[in-house]
């Protein structure tokens, strides 16, 4: 793979940076506290009606969560990001929706918040795309475990500090990543703070 590092970036906490890509690039998100989420999105660069889709991806993985090897797919069931390395132990989640207004609204959070919902409204607003809605994301690190009978419960992360997941671009796109600002429920931490996240990418170059 024809790859040169050159992006490296750390983020806030509520933070979020949207990437132009072409196929084959490799985007490493790592997690220096190893408490921290982060939101992921995915959009066909020519058509961003098509989108990485976590319905349609936990069909094509046969799971509801990725690991190496994974590809996940858009709502057209193309690949669009595969799953390269994870050190992270693995742990993630496709399930939530983003964070947004609303959400810390009923958290009982009067003042504004940031959250992951605008983020990704306006970084692609930034690249010149307004969105119709919001898909799901992928939210790297979140600890969401499915019991038998059904429950799910937001848990702290497990992910080691310093661990990372690297994915490949299947197709050319435009990735955005939101540094979640949860900090009323147990998302980043309990009783933590959200913290920064660091990203390596690294465009291809045929
Ligand atoms: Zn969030």
């Amino acid at each position: 793979m024809k790859c040169r590092l050159t992006t490296e970036a750390v983020l806030a906490p509520g933070s979020v940076r949207a990437f132009q890509l072409p196929a084959r690039s490799l985007i490493r998100c790592i997690n220096p506290s190893g408490n921290q989420v982060i939101d992921v999105w995915a959009f066909v660069a020519s058509d961003i009606s098509e989108f990485m889709s976590m319905a349609h991806s936990r069909l094509h993985m046969g799971r509801i969560s990725p690991i190496i090897g994974s590809t996940l797919v858009t709502n057209r069931r193309r690949a669009i990001l595969s799953i390269v390395a994870d050190t992270s132990g693995g742990v993630h989640d496709t399930m939530l929706a983003a964070c947004d207004r609303e959400r810390y609204q009923l958290l009982g959070c009067n003042l504004r918040h940031s959250n992951c919902a605008d983020n990704v409204v306006n970084a692609m607003k930034g690249l010149g795309h307004d969105l119709a809605f919001v898909p799901d994301p992928l939210n790297l690190f979140e600890n969401v475990p499915v019991a038998i009978d059904g429950t799910l419960e937001i848990r702290p992360p497990v992910a080691q500090p310093g661990s990372y997941i690297e994915f490949r671009a299947d197709v050319n796109q435009f990735l955005v990543v939101s540094v979640c600002p949860q900090d009323l429920a147990p998302t980043n931490g309990a009783g933590k703070a959200p913290s920064p996240i660091k990203l390596q990418v690294m465009p291809f170059f045929s």
